[in-house]
Parts: C-alpha cells; structure tokens; sequence
C-alpha cells in the first residue's frame, strides 16, 4: 500500500490558512477536494477548519464519498442540498473567517455562503495548487505510468496509420488503444490534425483525410489513479519528410532537449521558457512559436506552474511539467514535440520516452 498522504496534505494546508490570517477554507474546486480527502466523484464541498474537516456530498454519493474518504475526513451526505448542510455544519460550530476558492466558487454560491455564515468571507488563490504542485513519489509513479501507457498506445497505432485515414479515425485507434491498455478517461479531447490543420495548436480531430506527405500531429493523454500524461509527437505520414520538414523538426527537438536538460527547480518559470524559446528565436521562428513551453499535470491536466514567459515564480521542488516547443505556419503545418518532466532536487528526470525522431510512415 503507498502511504496515505492525506492527513499531512490537509496539515499543510490547514498552516496555509492561518498564513492567510483565516480560520477556514471553504475547497470547492474537485481536484482539490480529491486530493486533501480522496473523493473523486463530481459533487462535494469540504470545509477545513483548524480542528476539523467536513465533507458533504449529497445522495449520489452517499455509498462512495465514506468508502474512499475513510477517516480522511467527516462525511455528511444530505439528501437535499449540500449548501443547505453546510449551512447547518456552520451553525453548529461557529467559524471566524472563512476563505473561498475564487477560481472555482461562482458569484452566486459565494452570496450563498455570505447568506449562509455571519463572518467574513474572503477570497483566496491557489492555496491548494501550491501544495499540489509538489508531488510526492507516488503521485510522479503514477504519471509515469500515464506516460508508459500513452507512449505504448502510440506504438500500438503508428504502423497501421495509412494515407486516407480520417482524423477522426485515427484518434479513434489511438483512444481505443490507451482504452485497453488501462487509462482511466481522456485527461483531454485527443488531437489529430494532419497536413496544414497541424498548424492550428489547439485543433479539434476532423474528417479530413491524411494525404501523402501531410505532417500528422498527435497530442493525447492518459489517466493513472487520477493522475494525466500529456504527450505530442508528430510524424510524416505516406512519404519522405523533405527538407521543410525535416529542418523545422529538428529545430524543435533541439529545443526541447535543451529545455529538458537545463530545467531546474527553483529557477524563474520564465528562465525555464526561454531555454527552449531562445533557440527557436534564434533561428528567426520565434513569433512560429506562440504558446507557453509547457504546463504543470497531476490530477489535472493543465495545473501549476506554468512554464510561461510571463510568469516569474520560481518553478516548485518536485514540481511535474510538460515539455512541449512547437513551430506552426499558417497553410503549411506545424510540429510539437511534447514529453513530461520530473523536476527532482537534483536533476530533471523524463517520465516518458522522449522518443521524438521524426517518423516517416511510409
Ligand atoms: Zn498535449
Ligand atoms: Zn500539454
């Protein structure tokens, strides 16, 4: 059994609060919730107060929220409304400042919890994330497995990839395969996008058919124990890569191995950026290459930190991020090349293969 780190995370969090000057946070966000008490279904409100902490569910989840919660928490499940509960637990015992997740707790649930408490409430940021951000052995396992299972379903699928295959077809291939070979959802809609629809980074899977010498671009995940992967590999489908292509892969892997090898707990996000984005500036692409080089995964797929030229925080210990450079050109395509990284203490560690040859499935 791996250790059960939910009384030490709500212990983390609980000094956070009081670091906030609160005497409670109100943790309406899921994964959140999933991570400070082990509930993973999609109704719940937790309230961590300096002694105690309460989960309310509502009938749903009445067999499920006491059977992965255990003793992570009290459990109340209410048949009606869970924000009438809450209201009640509240009543009961008296609470100074409560704290809300301003991300996550809508405008109307926040005058709800106002008319539902007579202190403060006040609006916080992260609080959870940060502590999330670092994870444990288990949690960087667990990824890894994500990365296997993703990287094999792509084994898996490659060679029967043929000219005149649909987008849509091929994402169903690869979904099937990550299917059978254990992942839990679809962290994310799988992208297939082929030819010049590869230049398109967040492009939805069409019915357009691969053609002869298209770039093929696959960007997917997989779920271990919650936890997501997140892998872009793109290949050359039905002919030799020419030149074009093969001098804008190599650019990007080049970037990317740079920014894998250098990344460093500790260092601004924004330094972690660049390691990648000043080589592709360097050659003249840099305004080819519009989004962050990469993002936190754990329970989500998109979490902190962000590896954003714009963010100067210094990238967490432990910290779990995508490395994932690309080059697009509006009408000719585009190549990413995504890997997930452990940012140990001493080191960068892969957790998936890092297999970014440029492929020709010819
Ligand atoms: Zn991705
Ligand atoms: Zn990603």
């Amino acid at each position: 059994m791996p250790p059960d780190r939910r009384a030490e995370r709500q212990a983390a969090l609980r000094q956070a609060i009081g670091g906030e000057g609160l005497d409670a946070l109100l943790v309406t966000h899921l994964p959140n919730i999933r991570y400070l008490t082990g509930f993973s279904g999609s109704a719940a409100v937790l309230l961590v107060r300096e002694d105690t902490t309460v989960l309310i569910s509502d009938f749903r989840y009445a067999e499920q929220a006491p059977a992965e919660v255990g003793g992570a928490a009290i459990v109340e499940i209410d048949q009606r409304s869970v924000w009438e509960r809450l209201g009640r637990v509240l009543a009961a015992q008296p609470t100074g400042r409560i704290g809300i997740e301003s991300h996550s707790l809508t405008v109307r649930d926040a005058e709800r919890l106002s008319g539902l408490t007579r202190t403060a409430v006040a609006p916080t940021t992260d609080l959870v994330e940060r502590l999330r951000a670092m994870k444990s052995p288990e949690e960087v396992a667990a990824i890894r497995s994500a990365a296997g299972l993703a990287q094999d379903a792509l084994a898996e699928v490659l060679p029967g990839i043929r000219v005149g295959q649909t987008e849509v077809e091929i994402g169903a291939l690869l979904e099937g395969a990550l299917r059978r070979r254990g992942s839990e959802w679809h962290p994310f809609p799988t992208i297939v996008a082929s030819g010049a629809r590869s230049a398109l980074p967040h492009a939805r899977t069409s019915q357009k058919a691969v053609a002869a010498g298209d770039l093929l671009l696959l960007d997917f995940g997989a779920q271990v124990d919650g936890y997501c992967a997140d892998l872009t590999r793109t290949v050359v489908v039905g002919a030799r890569a020419d030149d074009r292509q093969r001098t804008v892969h190599e650019l990007v892997q080049t970037a990317q191995r740079r920014a894998i090898e250098h990344l460093r707990p500790g260092m601004p996000a924004r330094e972690g950026d660049a390691l990648a984005r000043d080589v592709i500036t360097s050659r003249g692409f840099g305004d080819a290459f519009g989004h962050s080089l990469g993002h936190g995964l754990g329970l989500e797929v998109h979490e902190a930190p962000r590896l954003a030229p714009t963010s100067e925080a210094p990238l967490p210990p432990h910290a779990v991020v995508t490395v994932e450079p690309g080059v697009y050109f509006p009408g000719w395509g585009g190549i990413r090349l995504e890997d997930d990284v452990y940012l140990g203490p001493t080191g960068t560690e892969r957790l998936s293969d890092g297999r970014t040859e440029l492929l020709e499935l010819v």
